[in-house]
This record gives C-alpha cells, sequence and structure tokens, in this order.
C-alpha cells in the first residue's frame, strides 16, 4: 500500500499487546521509551506518557534550512501530554514523540521530543501495531525528512517500470 508520491503512504494496522508502565526518576525519556519498545520488540506502535521532568529539550524543525534547531527548558516541568509512534529505522525500532510540557504559571511549551529531556516522573502506554507492511524511515528528498517509505525495499510502479 506504500506508494510514492504521497499518494497512498498508509497501511491497515491492528492493535496488539500493550504495555503501560513507569519510567525511573533521571532517564532520558526519549531513550527510555525506545528501550521499552526494543525490549518488548515492538517496531510498529503508538506510545503516550504524562508526567513530569526535570528539564526538557524540544526541538523544532525548520522547513527552509532542513535542520532541527533546539530549545533547552532547564527548569521542573509538567508532561502535559506527549504523543508519537514507533517504527523502524536503520533496523531497530525508533520513537517519533511530540510533547507539550507546562510551567509554574500554566504556560505550555513543546515541540519534536529530544534526547536531554530527563524523566521526573513518567508513566506511559505503549500500543503495539501488527501489519503487513514494515513502516520503515528513509531519508525523503522533498522534505529533508526521514519519512515511512514503506519496507522490504517497496517500490512504487513508477520505480519498476524504470528498470
Ligand atoms: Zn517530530
Amino acid at each position: 500500500m506504500f506508494r510514492k508520491g504521497n499518494l497512498s503512504v498508509k497501511e491497515f494496522v491492528a492493535a496488539s499487546r500493550q504495555i503501560m508502565g513507569r519510567l525511573q526518576k533521571g532517564d532520558d525519556l526519549l531513550l527510555a521509551l525506545t528501550k521499552e519498545c526494543e525490549a518488548a520488540g515492538i517496531t510498529l506502535g503508538e506510545v503516550r506518557a504524562i508526567g513530569a521532568v526535570s528539564r526538557a529539550r524540544v526541538g523544532y524543525y525548520d522547513q527552509h534550512s532542513r535542520q532541527y534547531t533546539y530549545v533547552d527548558l532547564g527548569m521542573p516541568l509538567e508532561i502535559l501530554s506527549l504523543t508519537g509512534n514507533v517504527s523502524v529505522k536503520d533496523g531497530r525500532p525508533f520513537v517519533h514523540a511530540h510533547i507539550t510540557l507546562g510551567d509554574s504559571d500554566g504556560r505550555a511549551f513543546g515541540g519534536h521530543l529530544a534526547e536531554g529531556t530527563i524523566v521526573f516522573a513518567a508513566e506511559f502506554v505503549i500500543q503495539e501495531y501488527l501489519s503487513k507492511e514494515r513502516f520503515e524511515r528513509r531519508f525523503d528528498e522533498e522534505t529533508g525528512l526521514c519519512l515511512w517509505a514503506g519496507a522490504k525495499g517497496l517500490k512504487s510502479k513508477e520505480d519498476e517500470n524504470k528498470q
């Protein structure tokens, strides 16, 4: 079902196992979630979490320069929402998550969850999905990002015709 040209980059998935748990104080939030997926052998799924961090690092993708810029938030914050997905990059489980954080005045900050976000307390749910296709991240020329391209070196009809 994966096709180039973004006409149909989607696939039916079926809910499978779920893991629910908490991370340890001092864990790197992104690395700890990735580790949970690796330990459970989850290569496709969805991630959610709430809790608090002692500091945070979030990214913003500049669409013109095609580079991430990072914001370091060096203070305790609430995790108001963390939502993300699990797929495969370079043959390993890869967690892509976005996070919204709240400060003591009720202000919100957020962005692309980066390494360097340190857990104070965090409760997470990982929902595994099963699919006939492997959701594999590959470099995408159009955006400069690593996006889902399908697996098994899936080729579009267009690619096949070129060969
Ligand atoms: Zn992102």
